[in-house]
């Protein structure tokens, strides 16, 4: 399987800063341990960059075609900080496979799948934020791992990014 794997934001967006974290150096930080874990089950991966290094989104989405799979890691953030879960952006015909992402990230996390069972439909994203986001309108997943600005969500995954990194390999196999 080829597998795009891609670290949201970078360049010079640091993404969301809550609680004294980088969203871009949480997600670089995933991207190199998910895409350690493909590659040593033989499958074809490519990343928006080298260790630390983390593309702009421009560059970033120029990865999607030609992958079976694409994924660009985030961390959610609201400033209603009891907001929890994990939800997956992509097109109707990914349905399925984000629910069973969001769906893994969940169980690991112990924390809920918000929206269709995980599924963030792109058109209501689109809606929702006044524009459409590149990366799912492109054929991608837009994982949005957990709520960074929620402080439970936060610290779990802090202690199980690893077991985060194998279950989303685990269900896109
Ligand atoms: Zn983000």
């Amino acid at each position: 399987m080829h597998v795009t794997v891609t670290a949201g934001h970078g360049g010079t967006d640091p993404g969301n800063t809550w609680n004294g974290h980088h969203e871009a150096k949480l997600m670089m930080q995933l991207r190199h341990i998910l895409a350690a874990k493909l590659r040593s089950e033989g499958h074809i991966v490519r990343e928006d960059g080298g260790r630390g290094e983390n593309w702009a989104l421009s560059d970033a989405m120029r990865l999607i075609a030609g992958s079976t799979v694409a994924l660009e890691l985030h961390t959610n953030a609201s400033t209603n900080q009891s907001a929890t879960g994990v939800e997956v952006v992509s097109l109707p015909e990914h349905r399925e496979l984000s629910q069973r992402v969001a769906h893994a990230i969940g169980s690991v996390l112990n924390i809920p799948t918000r929206r269709d069972k995980g599924w963030f439909p792109h058109a209501q994203c689109a809606a929702e934020r006044g524009f459409e986001p590149g990366f799912s309108k492109r054929g991608g997943l837009i994982v949005e791992v957990f709520f960074q600005s929620n402080p439970e969500d936060l610290r779990k995954y802090l202690e199980r990014y690893w077991l985060v990194a194998s279950a989303i390999a685990r269900a896109i196999q």
